[in-house]
């Protein structure tokens, strides 16, 4: 599943190419097409889809910005702003191309869903093998709460002091550490594999709860998990399985994992345990993490 790095190596790549175009026309797979007759709202939520396309039709892409784990297209239509907020889901990415058949690896190239024909004859596609990803055509930020509620981003000024109030709410304290550093109202994008690692490299179960943690070691925790948000930023994010920047590049974070995955501590070489908190798998030392 992309998280934060991943997401921002695909703005990074998108801004470029993207930024200043028109979008001439939208395409919708057919497979979006049977679903939303079935009732369901596969990938695009909220909108129906004649309307998704014909909002879209001569929209400009004004700017482009990462929040969290989210894609944020600000478009300008008729003087209009309007905000196309987008997720990857699991297996989401986007391809700026000339024809479809570019995209190179065939399990992204058989599950194109929507295809913005931009005014430079390209063609930015995106492609979503588990359709869990997202895209709202939304006024504003307000109109889709789950946004304002996210923490703010890790990088902000204001991110620890908020990271640490959220962790003194009743709710926190007794949660295990690791779910708690997962939950986006408490840290903007830290999820599965970063979490894993931010607390490997602290020594700290994932099991244990919030208060039986110093606000020191609070605070030192926080500093890791933006250390590695960063690190993997450098590195051009983890590509687990289904990861590709818009160039159809994986990332080399995931050669750079400690615990995320393995078998073996690379610290003390003891076996590696696994527990499920939050319904996510937990890798861990037993005896290097306490
Ligand atoms: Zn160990």
């Amino acid at each position: 599943m992309p998280e934060l790095p991943e997401v921002e190596g695909v703005v990074n790549s998108l801004k470029p190419v993207a930024t200043g175009k028109t979008i001439e026309r939208v395409t919708i797979s057919p497979v979006l097409e049977v679903s939303r007759k079935a009732g369901k709202q596969a990938i695009i939520k909220g909108t129906e889809l004649a309307d998704f396309q014909q909002r879209l039709a001569d929209a400009k892409i004004i700017r482009i910005v990462r929040r969290s784990k989210y894609i944020y297209f600000h478009l300008e239509k008729n003087q209009q702003s309007i905000l196309l907020v987008t997720h990857l889901g699991m297996t989401g990415a986007w391809f700026y191309v000339h024809e479809t058949h570019e995209i190179s690896e065939e399990k992204f190239r058989k599950h194109i869903h929507v295809i913005f024909h931009l005014d430079d004859d390209m063609l930015l596609v995106y492609t979503d093998i588990r359709r869990f990803g997202e895209m709202r055509l939304l006024e504003s930020e307000a109109q889709f709460p789950p946004l304002l509620r996210m923490a703010p981003e890790p990088f902000d000024d204001s991110a620890l002091s908020y990271f640490l109030e959220m962790s003194k709410l009743p709710k926190y304290q007794h949660k295990s550490i690791k779910e708690t550093i997962m939950d986006g109202q408490v840290i903007s994008g830290c999820g599965n594999i970063y979490a894993t690692e931010a607390l490997y490299s602290m020594h700290i179960h994932p099991a244990r709860k919030v208060n039986r943690i110093s606000q020191k070691r609070l605070i030192a925790l926080f500093h890791t998990i933006v250390a590695v948000l960063n690190e993997s930023i450098l590195a051009g994010g983890s590509s687990i399985s289904d990861y590709r920047n818009i160039n159809g590049e994986a990332g080399g974070m995931q050669d750079r994992l400690q615990m995320y995955g393995k078998k073996q501590c690379p610290n003390c070489i003891n076996a590696t345990k696994q527990l499920v908190l939050g319904g996510r798998n937990s890798w861990y030392c037993p005896s290097c993490q306490r």
